[in-house]
């Protein structure tokens, strides 16, 4: 670590032209710990971009710095590279897996950049001319902190930033109670709350900031499209294209809706199965020892942390659902 902060400490001591990118479908901690490291580096003095492969939810629009964040979906190749202009360093965060960068790929295949990564999922890939990686940390946010923290960043942290690392810590931990939170994980809230982070709000903005709608949608998704398999001790949603349609589904608004599976009493593996125009989506949640990363990645091009994964299917619905009820049948999850 300490050789590390030397090397970025040296990349960083004159002005740069920094281009900070992320995973698909951004999360709290990806958009949070990007926004963070943004507001760090201009503190800086240096010029700064952040660039989402594809949008992020709804309820993430309000984060500090979001509204200067460009997505790839916007440009092309070309106007992209147009609109951020020269490039000296590349940050890729909360990703290390040149596949979940989706069409920001061309970025980090190039050779001409110094790259550097900092995140927490298993298996980084050696892309990177810096790694600062760390499976056991909950969230990317705390790898950050913990650099901040190497460069006597702590004490003088703004409060936008701080606010950004916060909502890394409550997304990827689910407000702390997933089994990834550490002592750590606390120790990291508690400065930053100590910085000024207003908790009471930022947990509002992130959680209780929902549509009338949606409200109506999770009722309805738990009423009528949810599948328990208590011989299985699973439970899982498949939600159609034509439910999006009829509660006017933005991005974001089945975020959670997986937590619900695993509120049932025994239930300790959840999904929700939902279709998209070119594939089924899966999210996956999972208690205890199920390795809910293992199943996603077998079976679904996909990934993630144990407890917490996702990929996608390109059978169609049916198939996809039959497909994870015979996993299921297949998995040391009956008694
Ligand atoms: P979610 O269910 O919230 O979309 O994703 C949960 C976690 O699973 C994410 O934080 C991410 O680590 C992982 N994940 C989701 N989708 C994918 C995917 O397609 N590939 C990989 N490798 N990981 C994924
Ligand atoms: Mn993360």
């Amino acid at each position: 670590m300490d050789h590390n902060i030397s090397i970025l400490k040296k990349q960083l001591n004159h002005p740069k032209r920094i281009v900070i990118i992320t995973h698909v479908k951004p999360d709290g901690d990806a958009l949070g710990t990007s926004l963070a490291l943004a507001f760090f580096l201009k503190q800086q003095g240096h010029v700064v971009q952040v660039v989402i492969p594809t949008e992020h939810p709804n309820f993430l629009s309000w984060l500090p710095g979001a509204d200067a964040v460009i997505n790839r979906e916007d440009f092309t190749e070309e106007t992209l590279l147009e609109q951020v202009g020269r490039i000296d360093l590349l940050f890729c965060v909360d990703c290390s897996t040149v596949k979940r960068l989706g069409q920001l790929k061309f970025l980090v295949e190039r050779s001409d950049l110094f790259k550097v990564i900092i995140d927490h999922h298993i298996e980084p890939e050696d892309f990177a001319d810096l790694l600062f990686w760390n499976v056991k940390a909950a969230a990317s946010a705390e790898i950050l902190f913990s650099l901040f923290e190497a460069l006597g960043q702590v004490d003088s942290m703004h409060l936008d930033m701080a606010t950004c690392l916060y909502v890394g810590l409550i997304t990827d931990t689910n407000s702390f109670k997933n089994s990834n939170t550490t002592p750590k994980t606390h120790y990291i809230a508690a400065k930053l709350i100590a910085c000024g982070v207003d908790i009471v709000t930022t947990h509002r903005l992130i959680y209780d900031n929902k549509s009338l709608n949606r409200l109506h949608f999770f009722s309805f998704a738990i009423s009528q499209r949810l599948v328990v398999l208590p011989e299985f001790h699973a439970a899982y949603f498949v939600i159609q294209k034509e439910d999006y349609k009829r509660y006017d589904l933005q991005m974001g608004d089945t975020e959670g809706l997986v937590d619900y599976a695993l509120t049932l009493r025994g239930i300790l593996l959840g999904a929700v199965l939902k279709e998209k125009d070119d594939a089924i989506d899966l999210s996956l949640r999972s208690v205890g020892d199920i390795p809910a990363n293992l199943i996603a990645k077998k079976y679904f091009h996909g990934g993630g942390h144990r407890n917490a994964a996702g990929g996608f299917s390109k059978l169609s619905l049916t198939e996809t659902v039959d497909l994870f009820e015979k996993i299921l049948k297949n998995t040391e999850l009956q008694h």
